[in-house]
C-alpha cells in the first residue's frame, strides 16, 4: 500500500498510544505512578507520558518472567507450538505494520519511507525467521565409547533482560526477541527512554497471538533506573544489550557485581568505506557511500562514516557523492519524499553540531552542509554534511558522531588504506570497492570488523550474523542461527549404559 503525505499525516494524527508497562500479560502503571514524557523530535512537541518503571517494576516483571519460565508454559512447550504462536504474532505485526511504522517515525524522527519499507518488514521477517528455525534444529550425540551415551543439548538460558537503543526501535527489539523467545526464554525488555511506543504495542500483540503471560514483559523507563535494575538483578540470567560502548561497559560491571549473568553487547562503530583506485563504476560507489553515511540520518551503528579513497579518484568521487547527497532531502519524516528526518533529540543534535564545529576547527574542508535547518518547525534537523581532507587523528574521524556527517580520508597505497580502515577502537562493519578479486579477499580478511561488504554497503540479511569486533561488541551477534544459539545454555547429559 503506497500512501501519500496527507493520508500519512491523517493516520498519524489518529494513532492511539499505549503508554503503560506490559507485565505478566497486562498493562501496568509504574508502582510509583511516575511517568516521563516522550516527544516528537520533528516538532519538539510532547507525544505521550509513559510509565517510568524503576526497580520495583523490574522486580515484578522478572518475577513474572521467572514464574512463566519455571512453569514450562513456554520454555518446555513443543518447539512446533512455539513456532505457531510466534508466526501468529508475526502475522499480527504485519496487520499493524503501518501503525508500528508510524509509531517509530513519530517517536524517533525516522523517515516513514524507511520505517514502512525496511524497519517494520525486517522486524516481521526476523520474528518469522527465528520462529521457523524453532523446530528445525537438532541437538547432538557425542562420539563416546559403547559404555556411554552423551547428549549435548541446548536449553533456554532463563530470564533474559533486553536493553535497546532508539535508532531502530522495533527492529532492535525484534533482533533480541526473535531468537530469545524462539529458544524458550522469558524476556524483560527495556526500550530506550526516547522510543517506548512500538515495543509496548509489540508486547500487546504478542499476548493477542497467544504468548503466555509473563513470557514477554516491557518495562519502559530510564537507563540509570530501569536499565540498571535489569543489569544488577540477581534473577536475570542474561542481558542482551544494544547501545553505546560506554553504557555497554556498565553492563559488564553490573554482571560482575551481581550474579555473573551472561552479557552480550552490540555497541557503536566508526565504519570505513574503502574505495580502491580500480573500483568499478564510481556512480555505484557514490550511491552506496551516500546510503552508508546518511541512511537513518547517520544514526546507525554501521554508518559508513569514514570514506577512505585513493587519491587518484578522490575528487571525482567526492563530487559524485555531493551531487547525490543533495538529492537526499531532509524534512518532516512523515513526508515519504524525505530521505532524512529529524535527529533524535535536541542534546543529540547539539552533539552532532559540536562535531561539525570540531571538524572545521581541526582543519578539515567542509564540502557541503554543516548547519541546523528547519528550526521554525521546532524539530531537530541538520543538513547532510561532508568533510574532505580529513586525517585519521581528527575527532570527526575517531568518534562515533551518530549523525549525517561523512569524513573523506585520502590514501595512496593498499597498505595505507588497510591501516587507516583499522585505525579505530571499533570494528562493526566495513565496505570495500575493487575489481581485483585477490585484493577483495585480502582486504576483507585484513579489516577487523564483524561484517565486511564488497562492492556494496550491506549489513547482510537475516541469515548472516551481525555484531562487532573490538569495542563494537562483546560476544554478541544479532540475526542468523548464531544469534539463535546464544540464547541457549549448552548442557551435557552423560549416561552410563549397563
Ligand atoms: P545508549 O545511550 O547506550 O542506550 C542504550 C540503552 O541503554 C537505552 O535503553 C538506555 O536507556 C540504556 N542505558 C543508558 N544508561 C544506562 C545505565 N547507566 N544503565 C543501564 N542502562 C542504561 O545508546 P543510545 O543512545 O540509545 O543508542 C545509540 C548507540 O547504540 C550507538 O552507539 C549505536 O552505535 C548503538 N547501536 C548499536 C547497534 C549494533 O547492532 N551494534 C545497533 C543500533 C545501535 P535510556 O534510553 O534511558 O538512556
Ligand atoms: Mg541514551
Amino acid at each position: 500500500m503506497k500512501l501519500e503525505y496527507p493520508e500519512i499525516k491523517k493516520r498519524a494524527a489518529k494513532l492511539k498510544f499505549r503508554t503503560k508497562a506490559f507485565i505478566d500479560g497486562d498493562f501496568a502503571a509504574a508502582q510509583s505512578e511516575e511517568t516521563f514524557t516522550t516527544e516528537n523530535p520533528a516538532t519538539g512537541k510532547p507525544l505521550a507520558d509513559i510509565a517510568a518503571c524503576d526497580t520495583p517494576d523490574v522486580d515484578r516483571a522478572v518475577r513474572a518472567a521467572r514464574k512463566a519460565f519455571d512453569s514450562g508454559v513456554w520454555s518446555r512447550l513443543k518447539p512446533g507450538e512455539r513456532k505457531r504462536v510466534l508466526l501468529k504474532w508475526a502475522d499480527l505485526l504485519e496487520t499493524h505494520a503501518l501503525e508500528l511504522a508510524l509509531l517509530d517515525t513519530l517517536e524517533a524522527g525516522k523517515p516513514i519511507g524507511d520505517c514502512a519499507t525496511m524497519d517494520i518488514p525486517d522486524t516481521i521477517h526476523c520474528i518469522r525467521w527465528h520462529a521457523e528455525a524453532t523446530d528445525k534444529l537438532y541437538d547432538h550425540v557425542s562420539p563416546t565409547g559403547p559404555e556411554n551415551l552423551a547428549l549435548i543439548v541446548r536449553e533456554p538460558v532463563g530470564v533474559v533482560g533486553c536493553v535497546i537503543p532508539w535508532n531502530f526501535p522495533a527492529q532492535m527489539a525484534a533482533w533480541k526477541l526473535g531468537p530469545a523467545l524462539a529458544t524458550g526464554n522469558s524476556v524483560v525488555l527495556k526500550p530506550a527512554e526516547l522510543t517506548s511506543l512500538s515495543a509496548i504495542r509489540m508486547a500487546e500483540l504478542a499476548a493477542e497471538a497467544g504468548l503466555p503471560a509473563g513470557v514477554f514483559n516491557v518495562v519502559p523507563g530510564l537507563g540509570e533506573t530501569a536499565g540498571q535494575a535489569i543489569g544488577r538483578h540477581m534473577d536475570v540470567d542474561m542481558v542482551a544489550f544494544t547501545g553505546s560502548t560506554e553504557v555497554g561497559r556498565y553492563f559488564l560491571k553490573y554482571a560482575a557485581e551481581s550474579n555473573l549473568k551472561r552479557i552480550i553487547l552490540e555497541c557503536g562503530g566508526k565504519s570505513p568505506q574503502v574505495v580502491f583506485e580500480d573500483a568499478l563504476d564510481l556512480e555505484n560507489v557514490a550511491n552506496n557511500a551516500v546510503g552508508a553515511a546518511f541512511w537513518n540520518m547517520g544514526e546507525n551503528c554501521s554508518c559508513g562514516s569514514r570514506l577512505i579513497v585513493h587519491t587518484k579518484i578522490k575528487d571525482e568521487l567526492v563530487e559524485r557523492v555531493a551531487k547525490l547527497a543533495k538529492t537526499w532531502k531532509v524534512g518532516d519524516p512523515l513526508d515519504p519524499r524525505n530521505r532524512l528526518g529529524a535527529m533524535i533529540e535536541k542534546p543529540h543534535l547539539e552533539k552532532v553540531l559540536g562535531y561539525i564545529a570540531a571538524g572545521k576547527a581541526e582543519g578539515a574542508k567542509l564540502v557541503m552542509g554543516g548547519r541546523r535547518i528547519l528550526e521554525k518547525t521546532g524539530g531537530c534537523f541538520v543538513e547532510v554534511t561532508m568533510f574532505d581532507e580529513v586525517s585519521s587523528r581528527m575527532k570527526i574521524a575517531r568518534d562515533e558522531i551518530f549523525g549525517p556527517v561523512l569524513s573523506v580520508i585520502p590514501f595512496s597505497t593498499e597498505d595505507e588504506a588497510l591501516a587507516l580502515a583499522n585505525d579505530t577502537n571499533y570494528g562493526l562493519a566495513a565496505s570495500l570497492y575493487t575489481q581485483d578479486v585477490n585484493r577483495a579477499h585480502r582486504a576483507a580478511r585484513a579489516i577487523r570488523a564483524g561484517t565486511v561488504s564488497v562492492n556494496c554497503f550491506s549489513e547482510g540479511d537475516i541469515t548472516t550474523p551481525f555484531g562487532g569486533f573490538r569495542q563494537s561488541g562483546f560476544f554478541g551477534r544479532d540475526k542468523s542461527i548464531w544469534a539463535h544459539q546464544q540464547y541457549t545454555e549448552l548442557k551435557t547429559v552423560w549416561i552410563q549404559l549397563a
